[in-house]
């Protein structure tokens, strides 16, 4: 079970890759997980990842290509992997086949978690935190029962920079834009399957289920 997660930032990626992994049992290989891995055991890919993160740029394509295979190259991964942050680019979707044609694998899915981007300003825009006790709250999913105000304490809610609409618009149209090749390469291959992320958050897990389900018999 070779798979690809993606999604928009709010569309509940992290939800569905926890589900994923548990009940398949197979391990879920994030970027930043692997880069850490790779650090730690010291390898030759790690160290030169390191030299860049530690300079504060970015790490250059042959190197995070180089970790990825040395990651799925790896005893656990032989049941299949879930990868979820990569690849970000069609460059980088080749050389995933490249990788996987050497190991004899093929992805199986690229489950895509599709959510409509006013539905994800939404999402992204009403987390509100108060000023005193550091509650969270949305204005959506966990409102308080007054207006700004924090039902803990009665302190003043805020919202932070990071989560107003502008912030979040621009996140959300920068992701779309280097999304759309990434999918439209993926759904020439075959391997796309958009799974509508705007239900309850059982139901997707339910939908990706079936999917994989399939996939075992
Ligand atoms: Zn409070």
């Amino acid at each position: 079970m070779n798979l690809v997660l993606m999604g928009l930032p709010g569309a509940g990626k992290g939800t569905q890759a926890e589900q994923i992994v548990e009940k398949y049992n197979i391990p879920h290989i994030s970027t930043g997980d692997m880069f850490r891995t790779a650090i730690k055991d010291g390898t030759e890919l790690g160290l030169e990842a390191k030299s860049f993160m530690d300079k504060g740029e970015l790490v250059p394509d042959e190197v995070t290509i180089g970790i990825v295979r040395e990651r799925l190259s790896k005893d656990d991964c032989f049941k299949g992997f879930l990868l979820d942050g990569f690849p970000r680019t069609v460059a980088q979707a080749e050389a995933l086949e490249s990788i996987l044609t050497d190991l004899d694998r093929k992805i199986n899915f690229v489950i895509n978690i599709d959510v409509d981007k006013s539905i994800l300003m939404e999402r992204l825009t009403g987390r509100r935190i108060c000023k005193s006790c550091g509650a969270t709250y949305h204005l959506v999913f966990n409102p308080p029962a007054k207006d700004e105000v924090c039902d803990r304490c009665g302190g003043e809610l805020y919202q932070r920079a990071d989560d107003n609409e502008e912030t979040v618009q621009n996140r959300l149209d920068v992701n779309l834009k280097q999304t759309k090749p990434l999918l439209d390469f993926y759904g020439e291959k075959g391997y796309l399957v958009n799974i509508n992320g705007q239900q309850d958050i059982n139901k997707v897990f339910e939908n990706i289920d079936v999917l994989l389900g399939a996939l075992q018999n």
